[in-house]
């Protein structure tokens, strides 16, 4: 139970972290934090107090939100697309999509630097394609296939924060309190990478 996590908000009740019981509880000891939401079936007991179980803490002077860079991955790359395939504009599950080269890895050294991003293996020249389009595209430019980019691929300047399964935020109840900088994901496939 001290390791159930605990949706972290910071004073502007905007989610910034997830911490566990055992951390919001020591926050809330210190004056730190308060529980904003808490299951009152549950209950912390130690010699000294007795504490309903905190769900969802909100940190006293504390008004940032944090942000981290965002790595340069795979799974990053579907998110900035918002798991929409580039070519075709439909979205998929994560499991029916890839990653593209816009520019084939096959053709990069024929076309002039003009005309192409400073690395095959990077935001620009890469996005979020499913199956079929990818293997339509093969090792063709998009031009001889006929496809357009849904938009051009760029580094994010913003990301959210904060990655969170539906499954774990229906189970802890947070869904209320999840804002702007969390995206809720049906299943994360691999550990949050940013
Ligand atoms: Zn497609």
């Amino acid at each position: 139970m001290l390791n159930s996590p605990v949706l972290t908000l910071n004073s502007g009740m905007i989610p910034i972290d997830i911490c566990n019981v055992k951390e919001a509880i020591v926050l809330q000891i210190l004056d730190k934090a308060e529980a904003v939401k808490v299951d009152d079936q549950q209950h912390i007991r130690s010699q000294y107090l007795t504490l309903p179980l905190p769900r969802v803490i909100m940190l006293f002077n504390f008004h940032r939100i944090p942000r981290k860079k965002v790595v340069y991955s795979r799974l990053n790359i579907i998110y900035r697309d918002d798991m929409r395939c580039q070519y075709c504009g439909k979205r998929f599950k994560m499991d029916e999509l890839t990653v593209d080269h816009v520019i084939p890895l096959s053709r990069w050294h024929s076309m002039s630097t003009h005309h192409r991003p400073e690395s095959p293996n990077s935001w620009e020249n890469q996005v979020c394609a499913c199956k079929r389009c990818n293997t339509i595209k093969g090792n063709k430019l998009i031009r001889e296939c006929g496809f357009s980019l849904l938009r051009k691929p760029v580094e994010p300047k913003y990301m959210p924060y904060l990655i969170i399964s539906r499954d774990k935020a229906d189970r802890y109840g947070w869904l209320e309190f999840l804002n702007y900088n969390v995206r809720v994901v049906e299943a994360i496939d691999t550990g949050p990478s940013f």
